[in-house]
C-alpha cells in the first residue's frame, strides 16, 4: 500500500470515482450526467437494487424489506452486487460509483475489490447539501405522510453510517468538495472542475 502504483492504475484516464451525498442531494441526477461527460458509466446501487425488486430476482427478495424501511442492505451482500459490476468489461476504463460506498466496512470492501482489479479510487466528490433542503426536496417529491418518517430515517442512517465516509476519504486525500445547494447545471460544472483538479480524470 501507499507506495508502488503499478503502470496500470497510472494509465492515463483512469478514472474510478465516488460521488457522496445524503438522500436528496441530487447524487443520481449528478452521476448519470457527469459520468456521461466523462465517459464510464454511472454505477448506482439504488437502481441495481430497485431493479433487482421489479424483477422479483433472489436479490430483489432480499432486499426488498430493508430498502422499504429506509435501512441498509447488508454489507457482505452489497460487496458481491458491486463486485459482480465492477468485473463488466465497460468498468474497465473507470466509473462513478452513486450510493455505494454506504458504510466504512463498505469503503474497505471497494478498496479491497478495487486491489483485485489492479485498480484503487482516483477520487470522492461530496455534494454538501443543507439539512432544511435536503428534507424540502425529498417532501416536495413525495405525497403520504409517513414518507416524512422514512425520509427521516435515511437522513439519520446517512448521518451515521455514511456521513464517516467524508473524513475517512479525507484523510486519505481523496476527497472533493462541492456545494450541492445550486442548480443542476452549476453543480455539474461544479462537480466537473473538482475533477480537473484530479490527474487523469476529466
Ligand atoms: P437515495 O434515495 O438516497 O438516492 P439510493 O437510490 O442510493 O438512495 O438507494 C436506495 C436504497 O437502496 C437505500 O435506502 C438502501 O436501502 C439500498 N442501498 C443502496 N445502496 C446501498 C448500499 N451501498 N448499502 C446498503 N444499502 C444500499
Amino acid at each position: 500500500m501507499g507506495e508502488g502504483r503499478s503502470p496500470q492504475e497510472r494509465a492515463p484516464g483512469a478514472r474510478r470515482l465516488v460521488l457522496l451525498g445524503a438522500p436528496n442531494s441530487g447524487k443520481g441526477t449528478q452521476a448519470a450526467v457527469v459520468a456521461e461527460r466523462l465517459g464510464v458509466p454511472a454505477i448506482s446501487t439504488g437502481d441495481m437494487l430497485r431493479g433487482a425488486v421489479a424483477a422479483g430476482s433472489e436479490l430483489g427478495r432480499r432486499v426488498k424489506g430493508v430498502m422499504d424501511a429506509g435501512g441498509l442492505v447488508d454489507d457482505a451482500l452489497m460487496a458481491e452486487v458491486v463486485a459482480d459490476r465492477l468485473r463488466q468489461p465497460d468498468a474497465r476504463r473507470g466509473f462513478l460509483l452513486d450510493g455505494y460506498p454506504r458504510t466504512l466496512r463498505q469503503a474497505q470492501d471497494c478498496e479491497r475489490m478495487l486491489g483485485e482489479l489492479g485498480g484503487r479510487l482516483d477520487a470522492v466528490v461530496l455534494l454538501e447539501v443543507p439539512e432544511e433542503a435536503l428534507m424540502k426536496r425529498a417532501l416536495g417529491r413525495g405525497r403520504a405522510d409517513d414518507r416524512a418518517e422514512v425520509v427521516r430515517e435515511r437522513l439519520r442512517v446517512y448521518r451515521e453510517a455514511t456521513e464517516p465516509l467524508v473524513g475517512y476519504y479525507r484523510g486519505r486525500g481523496l476527497l472533493r468538495t462541492v456545494d450541492g445547494d445550486q442548480s443542476i447545471e452549476t453543480v455539474t460544472a461544479s462537480v466537473l472542475r473538482a475533477l480537473e483538479a484530479v490527474r487523469g480524470v476529466a
